[in-house]
């Protein structure tokens, strides 16, 4: 009896350990801090700098080697982003107008080609040290590899000097100088940034065109420049009082400094990036929209036109807040400025750099970037839709919203811009699926046009722009719309908070988020992400036979596209009544509740992936029956609708 006892003990012991190893654990985050001081020199358009750094390796893995970000190096004739751009120009479409488009990027085509040594890019590390000893290291274009003398161990702190010197580049994507909206520095990917290291290993990419991965961290950040600019930043500026320029504190009269240039500090916290941006002739304007968050302007504008609409910015961002935080969690950082620079727009932390003033698909959809981009960090290279697709998707709810609800009143906008406004709410409520109906037409056309390529693809490696954007915005924001359809509007809304709760500031990947879906909903969904991420097969859904049998109906549906999916059906009666039908998917092992209680609705038995077909039953007659559609709401992606509905003739 002792024995068993001690055996039982033992085993019991043994159990503990095993799920101790096997649970899963909370992903492990390298962390840095940055203090960084540069001088930039508005004159050659050269910045030197020497950026301190604690890095703490929080992996289980003793690394080696360090690798660092170069982006400006991209920006020279013959760069990998420059080859790439030219060979992708190579394809030509004809699109939907007819017109003849080439594949490259606008914005990149082959300017960098053409750069002169004074316009292009370069960051040099001048050198390096680690824990005070210098260390051999090696360039390849945008990349800087480190070897270490000493390796870092597991769990250890390491601190790392560098002294760059870099050129800013002409404005030609994202960065740089002397934007075509006259904008003197566009400063995102200045410093020499550290890789991210992870689960999967280092991060290192080279900058061909997307460039979004970073370790969280703290940044301390002393930019020196002439006087006469104003620098728009990351962060908060810490030395408001000797800045002037209207930060200063009510009733701080600022000394004039008597050097030529002014030294800006900045802090931020629990962020992966920095952008600034500096200009002589920017007017700011911000509003502290609650104790701990202050939004801030900066733009150009020559006259009362672009006044109205840059404070309009401001005005749709103050409003569009408690929609972001109660559909997508809270904004945690204590400020954010929307600053007009670069090309577009494109998101940093509590920044974003945007070309003009526009609402829709422009500062809203960076704003919400800082959700889907910089809260959440996903690995832009490997899963570009978990950020694009997800923000493309947030940006239409918003602004949806926000039309129907401030922008009539906003008093920012003309008469004409109102009325405008009230045809577009209108012509909405006709556009299946509600809010989503341009990302379902963007991933139909993707579908159709034999250069889809699956979600899984690196960002920088599909074999085409066309296919890289439309499969990351589109397939992405439908990949969400879809998943509403599939668990039902009551679960979705409760998925994306908890994957922010439970992912916020940890770089979660696509499985990460499947499993929140799951946990949230209760519906199995790994083959989701099987057909809809890891392949490119298509939907279609088809009315088929109706019989008459015994004063019921039976209807067939086929399985016409290899991607499975739970069906709806709507019965419409020549009497004016309705009836939802629901098949859920075997592989859901579970199904929705209904989403709206003012329809009949029946749910049948589970349709099994592996039959084409598969019959239901309503107890009306063919008679009574005027029409069936599959999908009435129209948020399954099926690439061919016209076989979805079937109205019978009198
Ligand atoms: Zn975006």
């Amino acid at each position: 009896m002792k024995n068993m006892v001690i055996k039982t003990g033992l085993l019991l012991l043994l159990l503990v350990l095993f799920f101790r190893v096997y649970a899963q654990p909370e992903r492990w985050q390298q962390h840095i801090k940055y203090n960084i001081s540069v001088n930039l020199d508005v004159l050659s358009n050269r910045i030197s700098g020497v950026e301190k750094m604690e890095y703490t390796n929080n992996s289980p893995d003793t690394l080696y080697k360090l690798y660092f970000h170069l982006y400006w190096n991209a920006f020279q004739p013959n760069s990998s982003m420059d080859e790439r751009s030219r060979e992708l120009g190579k394809n030509v479409f004809t699109n939907r107008r007819g017109e003849e488009v080439r594949d490259w990027d606008g914005r990149v085509t082959d300017r960098i080609s053409k750069l002169t040594p004074n316009e292009i890019g370069y960051q040099k590390v001048v050198s390096i040290k680690v824990n005070g000893i210098e260390q051999k290291m090696r360039a390849y274009e945008t990349i800087l590899q480190v070897s270490l003398d000493k390796s870092l161990l597991p769990h250890s702190k390491t601190s790392i000097e560098i002294v760059f010197e870099a050129q800013v580049p002409i404005q030609v994507r994202r960065s740089g100088r002397d934007s075509k909206e006259g904008i003197r520095y566009s400063m995102s990917q200045w410093y020499p940034k550290m890789v991210e290291y992870d689960y999967q290993g280092w991060n290192a990419n080279q900058y061909i065109a997307r460039e979004f991965y970073g370790v969280w961290g703290d940044y301390d950040v002393n930019i020196t420049i002439d006087k006469r600019y104003m620098v728009a930043a990351t962060g908060l500026l810490q030395n408001a009082n000797s800045i002037g320029y209207g930060f200063e504190n009510a009733g701080i009269k600022t000394t004039v400094s008597k050097s030529n240039t002014l030294t800006w500090n900045f802090k931020g916290e629990n962020i992966h990036d920095f952008v600034w941006a500096a200009d002589p002739n920017y007017k700011h304007i911000s509003k502290k929209v609650r104790n701990d968050l202050t939004l801030h302007v900066f733009y150009k504008a020559a006259d009362a036109t672009a006044d109205s609409a840059w404070n309009n910015v401001l005005w749709a961002a103050e409003k569009a807040l408690p929609f972001l935080e109660r559909k997508y969690g809270k904004y945690p950082w204590p400020q954010y400025s929307f600053i007009q620079g670069g090309d577009g727009g494109m998101e940093y932390a509590m920044a974003t750099l945007l070309r003009g003033p526009g609402i829709e698909g422009n500062a809203f959809h960076e704003w919400v970037h800082s959700w889907y981009q910089q809260l959440l960090g996903t690995n832009e290279s490997l899963y570009p839709w978990m950020d694009e697709g997800f923000t493309q998707y947030a940006d239409a709810e918003l602004s949806a919203w926000y039309d129907s609800t401030f922008a009539p009143i906003s008093p920012y906008i003309s008469q004409v811009e109102k009325n405008n406004l009230k045809a577009k709410v209108e012509g909405a409520k006709n556009k299946l699926p509600i809010n989503q109906s341009d990302s379902y037409v963007g991933y139909f056309n993707l579908a159709k046009s034999g250069m889809e390529e699956p979600l899984t693809t690196h960002a920088d490696h599909y074999n085409t722009n066309y296919a890289y954007s439309n499969a990351s915005y589109r397939k992405g924001a439908v990949f969400l719309k879809q998943l509403e359809y599939i668990v039902g509007k009551n679960s979705f809304d409760k998925i994306l908070l908890a994957y922010y709760n439970e992912w916020k500031f940890k770089h979660p990947n696509p499985n990460d988020f499947i499993r929140v879906a799951e946990k949230v909903s209760g519906i199995e969904l790994q083959w989701y992400k099987e057909y809809w991420i890891n392949s490119t097969k298509t939907i279609d859904y088809a009315v088929g036979d109706i019989n008459l049998v015994g004063g019921k109906t039976k209807i067939t549906i086929k399985r016409l596209g290899y991607m499975p999916m739970p069906v709806e059906v709507l019965l419409k009666f020549k009497d004016g009544s309705e009836e939802l039908h629901y098949i859920p998917l075997d592989l859901m092992f579970g199904e929705k509740i209904a989403e709206d209680d003012t329809i009949k609705r029946i749910v049948h038995k589970e349709w099994y992936w592996v039959n084409p077909e598969y019959e239901f039953e309503t107890d009306r007659n063919i008679k009574d029956i005027k029409s069936i559609e599959i999908d009435p709401s129209q948020r399954m992606a099926d690439v061919k609708r016209t076989n979805n509905k079937l109205v019978i003739p009198d």
